[in-house]
């Protein structure tokens, strides 16, 4: 068992605990024996230092070229490059995700940081003519202030490096909050940033849970953007408290999303990435493969091959190599899980694989559930629209594409939907009609790029996309400049009456 270690906030430049010196413990969800640390259990006090050290850090970062900041942001991307296994294998033990994905989500945090740090050499405004002879009009884009960044346990690097690379490229201070329950990952992140050339005070970390923490960042007058990863239902309370105070608040929430398999699709490739979309991650992906829609005439075979692929998953400490599906993430998350696949057979689905918590030889000491097959859903079930954030898989059939597409936007969210077929008809009427931010032909609904948009539509989130350029619509305002040089008063639409 290694030695618990003791972390703190980093605030203002300097690492420091909880105003109230209390702490809370952060244990391995593959070994819950390994305790990886105690960490700040902060409150609105610690809250307010790290938004007054924003505030004060603002003006110097305001002004700090936007080039220089995106270099700074560019040599975050080098230190991660260079210390990306010791990132990964940090984010395994205290996450759990399996070894590779953890160094795809560290790689995605580098990623970002190299899109980013360029952008620091554009982020464009326009100009165009004027109504007026001898007058110019442009437009600039200026920083908001604070940002307040939330995010989720599941990409402990890549979520808070979309956040927080375009917020500080743009000028803006940020205050971080990263999930409880991966705090490390949240102390290495501040500790490259600083290493990076962050000046003190532009960047700060509070840990702490989402009710006292999360809720202060939200409530604080001075921060004037709010950028949260996480699910719908929180989601909805940081909107409502954003709106009232005129906030820019952005979204990005849960999701229900679907694979449909044709019956002229490549059947190989089909299941391999339903295994990967369904299974990879444990599950635990807003994007994950929540639904199967298979067309009837493949449904029985395709259910045969998915079944016997399933049973071979091998489930262990994402450390291990060899190992292919992680843990959850916590023992709450494996009664939520339990709880979906209990509420799926009272509602008449069939549990044709797993269906329980994984407990034989060494799994017992962390928090494992058995990749799980719910066959027999009907669209109307809760477990065919209902997010579950966890490794089951509700298989429904269709009989055409209509219905294909009808079930995939059966639910309230609109993340990513995925149509396996050769049909090109098939797959334009799905580009054209299935109501969700990321579209894939022949790809499971996981494995989004850094500079394409990420997000979704309905109670997926509220309008905003991360990612890319878009983002920059979060963390700016426009500013739009006249000069004018006639020398007499000018009056716009009056004078050209
Ligand atoms: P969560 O909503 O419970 O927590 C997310 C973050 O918000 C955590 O840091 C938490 O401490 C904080 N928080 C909790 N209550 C708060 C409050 N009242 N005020 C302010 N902050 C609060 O979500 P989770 O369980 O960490 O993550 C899983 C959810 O995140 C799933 O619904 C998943 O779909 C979603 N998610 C969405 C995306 C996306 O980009 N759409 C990506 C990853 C995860």
């Amino acid at each position: 068992m290694a030695e618990s270690v003791t972390f703190k906030n980093f605030i203002g430049g300097k690492w420091v605990p909880a105003e109230s010196g209390e702490t809370f413990q952060n244990v391995n969800p593959a070994d819950r024996d390994d305790i990886i640390g105690e960490f700040p259990a902060s409150g609105p006090a610690d809250v307010e230092n790290a938004v007054e050290a924003a505030k004060n850090a603002f003006e110097g970062w305001r002004k700090t070229p936007a080039p220089r900041r995106g270099e700074i942001i560019f040599r975050a991307g080098e230190l991660m490059k260079a210390r990306k296994e010791e990132i990964a294998r940090a984010m395994t033990r205290e996450m759990g995700k399996v070894l590779k994905e953890a160094r795809g989500d560290t790689q995605e945090g580098i990623d970002t940081a190299y899109i980013h740090g360029a952008e620091g050499r554009r982020l464009h405004g326009f100009s165009a003519p004027c109504e007026m002879p001898n007058k110019a009009g442009w437009t600039v884009r200026v920083p908001i202030g604070v940002a307040g960044l939330i995010t989720p346990w599941n990409f402990p690097l890549a979520i808070p490096t979309w956040k927080s690379f375009p917020a500080l490229v743009s000028g803006n201070t940020v205050v971080f909050k990263p999930a409880s329950d991966v705090p490390h990952c949240g102390d290495l992140f501040a500790e490259i940033l600083s290493e990076a050339g962050v000046p003190a005070g532009v960047f700060n970390l509070v840990h702490g849970g989402g009710g006292s923490v999360g809720t202060a960042i939200v409530k604080h007058p001075d921060t004037r953007v709010i950028s949260f990863t996480g699910s719908s239902e929180v989601g909805r309370g940081i909107n409502a408290t954003g709106g009232q105070m005129l906030k820019r608040v952005s979204l990005e929430l849960g999701g229900k999303n679907a694979q449909a398999v044709m019956d002229d699709a490549d059947l190989d490739l089909a299941l391999e990435a339903v295994l990967w979309g369904a299974f990879g991650t444990t599950g635990q992906r807003c994007t994950a493969t929540s639904r199967l829609i298979l067309h009837k005439k493949i449904k029985d075979e395709f259910i045969s091959r998915l079944l016997e692929a399933t049973r071979k998953l091998k489930l262990g400490n994402g450390l291990d190599e060899t190992s292919e599906v992680g843990p959850l993430i916590n023992p709450e998350q494996v009664k939520s899980v339990h709880g979906w696949v209990e509420i799926a057979r009272k509602e008449g689905a069939k549990v044709i694989c797993g269906g329980e918590p994984s407990t034989e030889g060494s799994l017992r000491k962390g928090n494992f559930y058995k990749p799980t097959l719910l066959d027999g859903v009907t669209p109307g079930m809760r477990v065919a629209r209902e997010e579950i954030f966890g490794p089951v898989l509700s298989i429904l059939e269709c009989d055409s594409i209509d219905n294909a597409i009808e079930i995939l936007n059966g639910t309230d969210y609109g993340l990513s939907a995925s149509l396996f077929t050769n049909d090109v008809r098939n797959s334009f009427r799905a580009m054209e009609d299935v109501e969700s931010g990321i579209v894939y032909i022949n790809a499971p609904t996981i494995g989004a790029e850094c500079h394409f948009p990420f997000g979704g539509v309905k109670q997926t989130g509220n309008g905003h996309r991360e990612g890319a350029h878009p983002i920059y619509e979060v963390y700016t305002e426009w500013k739009t400049i006249y000069v004018d040089y006639s020398g007499s008063l000018q009056k716009a639409q009056i004078d050209n009456q």
